[in-house]
Order: structure tokens, then sequence, then C-alpha cells
């Protein structure tokens, strides 16, 4: 049988005792590592669960070093719940610009304003039903912020957990999750939340990282049975790879005399609520002479006009998490006055940089 099915089943008291000895173990192990490694960062030590939230939504799909200054400028500009419930989404998004997973600002923004009187919730239920709150981010919130014994189970406990157990259950899986959220709970150090919480999650960042791990130096490599068993490289196990699709955008900058044309993205599709030049999207890549006989591009234009094209930039890669986007960029000149991209938004060209775009925009549009 293997070792993790005792700790959830329990089925005999000695082998119960042992594990709860190698409980006590594993948390002291992760906490004392912690004392001398622990990363000094600005939402660290603190107990506002504002300024926790924060960075926790910033974190979920953002390495530490780039979303730090991101951190800093934002809890700057909005230092509180009230703050940030009086912004408008725009400026909020502005602030969000380049980090990616735009839904999370504006569940931010949604959370903020749904929060009466300014006031942070104060039982899990509550930051739980917050949008864009999942068991994780509850769990970070209610233990640094105030304390509570709710585990956190993200990427780096996933893979210390599956790791120094030996866990071959995928973590995307019914069953494993299950499993992982046992495990986690049970291994909690009841007394001291917060601490063992920002340990393991540290511990997996530096120590316990997905590639190579530096095993030899490791406090918990006595015990580890992947290390034992010579599967580090293998766990965690993840059942499904989720699918990447290929998608093709054809921007275009308008130069209308001082003016150009852009919107905001309004649809359930990546990056709602930024705004973007005039696109056309096309399951294939085209060709210029292409682009200039689709219906779609000759829409954009009042009848009679002669735009002046110029393809600028061709089959620009840009990754998503899964979506590989080639675009290009196509400059096209018009007359100030021009009566074309009726239906897009037309502003000087230098205020271009006062609205939030995506980073995609922002590299095509450098010079
Ligand atoms: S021994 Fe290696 S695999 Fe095991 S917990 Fe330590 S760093 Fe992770």
């Amino acid at each position: 049988m293997l070792f993790y099915k005792k700790v959830i089943e329990g089925p005999v008291i000695v082998a119960k005792k042992c594990i709860f000895a190698a409980m006590d173990n594993f948390a002291q192990t992760i906490e004392t590592w912690y004392a001398v490694n622990k990363r000094e960062l600005p939402w660290r030590d603190i107990s506002d669960p504002y300024l926790i939230w924060i960075s926790e939504i910033i974190l979920q799909q953002t390495r530490v070093a780039q979303g730090y200054d991101y951190y800093l400028r934002f809890v700057h500009r909005f230092p509180d719940v009230r703050t940030l419930a009086e912004a408008e989404e725009d400026e909020v998004m502005k602030y969000w610009q380049g980090l990616g997973y735009y839904s999370r600002a504006r569940n931010l923004h949604t959370a903020a304003r749904s929060m009466a009187g300014g006031l942070f919730p104060r039982t899990y239920q509550g930051v739980r039903a917050l949008k864009g709150v999942g068991e994780y981010t509850a769990a970070a919130i209610c233990s640094f912020a105030y304390g509570m014994g709710y585990p956190v189970v993200d990427g780096n406990v996933y893979r210390v957990l599956a790791r120094y157990f030996g866990i071959d259950l995928p973590i995307d899986s019914t069953e494993g999750k299950k499993l992982f959220a046992t495990l986690a709970a049970e291994m909690l150090d009841r007394n001291h939340p917060a601490l063992y919480n920002q340990a393991i999650m540290d511990f997996g960042a530096v120590q316990c990282v997905p590639q190579s791990p530096d095993c030899p130096a490791c406090p918990l490599s006595a015990g580890c049975v992947a290390l034992a068993k010579g599967c580090v490289a293998s766990l965690p196990v993840k059942q499904h790879r989720t699918k990447t699709t290929n998608r093709y955008l054809h921007y275009i900058y308008v130069r209308a005399g001082a003016y150009t044309f852009i919107r905001k993205r309004t649809d359930d599709d990546i990056w709602k609520g930024l705004f973007e030049l005039p696109l056309i999207e096309t399951p294939s890549p085209l060709t210029e002479e292409e682009l200039l006989g689709l219906p779609a591009f000759r829409e954009l234009f009042a009848p009679g006009e002669q735009p002046v094209v110029r393809l600028i930039r061709q089959g620009v890669k840009h990754v998503l998490s899964h979506r590989v986007i080639y675009a290009d960029l196509y400059e096209v000149t018009l007359p100030e006055a021009t009566a074309s991209f009726p239906s897009y938004l037309k502003i000087r060209q230098e205020e271009l940089d006062n609205y939030a775009v995506p980073r995609l925009v922002q590299l095509l549009l450098q010079p």
C-alpha cells in the first residue's frame, strides 16, 4: 500500500502514530527552512486582507518577479477597497495592462464594488463568495490576514506534497484533488497556519522547484518518497494537457491626420475590457493582397475612400496560455476628416497611451 493511502485511510493505529510524527516533522522542517530562506516581499508579514487579496490575485498567474512592481503600483493608486470600488474600470485595466488574464482585474473591481461600506469580509464564506476568489485564494487570505486554519493548495504545494509522499494521482483529477485537499489539511500546522502556508508555498517556489530541484541540499530529503524512488521529475502528474489553438490577427493602425481609431473589446474572449486597434481575425494566415480583398476589410471604409495601405509587421508570434497568436500590423493612411471606421472611437494618436491595450498591441506599435 502506498504511503499516502495510509495517511488518508489511517488503517492501523501504529501507522497513524508514525504518520503524525512525520507530519509534525514535515511542518517543523519546512517552517525552519522558511525562517532562513523566506523571500522578503511587500505583501509578507502584513495582516490587511485587502492588500493580501490584491497580491494573491496578481500572483495567481504571474511570477513574483513580474508581479512585484504591478502590486506596488496598484496598491499605491488603490490603497483600499473604497478607492478601488470608486475607480473607473478603464483605469483599473490600465494598471493591469501587460499582466494578462484580465478577468482578474475586472473581478477585483466587481468584488470591491460588492463590499458594503468598503469593508472586506471577515469570514471564510464571505471571502470565498467574492468574485474571482476560489478555495486557494480564500484560504490564503483567511490564514494570512485572520490566522484561520485553512490550508492553501497552489501549484507549489501540489508539487511538494506529490513528491514528498510519492503521489502519482493526477492533481487535476477529482480523486487527486480530493486526496491532496485532505492531505494538505492533515499537514497544516494548526497552531501557526499563516506561517505554515507561507512556508510551504515558498518551499515549493524556491527549494522543490519544477525542474531539477537541489535534492541533496533539501531538508526533507531523508523522508522524500519521490527522491527515494527516483521519480522527482515525473511528479506531480497532470492528466489534461490544455489544447493550444492558433489565431491570426490583422491589426490596422489608422493615421487620419493627427487621429487614429480604437475600440473596446467587450466579447467574452481574451483581453475583454481592453482597447485595441481595428482588427480582422481570420482562421489562417493571409497575404496583404488577400486581406485587402476581404469584404470585412473593405467594409471598414466609407464608400469612395482610397486608403493608402502599408504592411508594417507580419507574423509576429505572441504566446498566451492556450493560444498562439500570429499578428500582422497594417498602417492605413486616410484624410483627417475621414468618414471611415464609423463604429470606432476616434482619438488623437498621442492619446493612445491613456488606454489599456493588450501587450501584443504595445509590442506591435513599438518603433
Ligand atoms: S528531496 Fe527533492 S523532491 Fe523531495 S521535497 Fe526535497 S526538493 Fe522536493
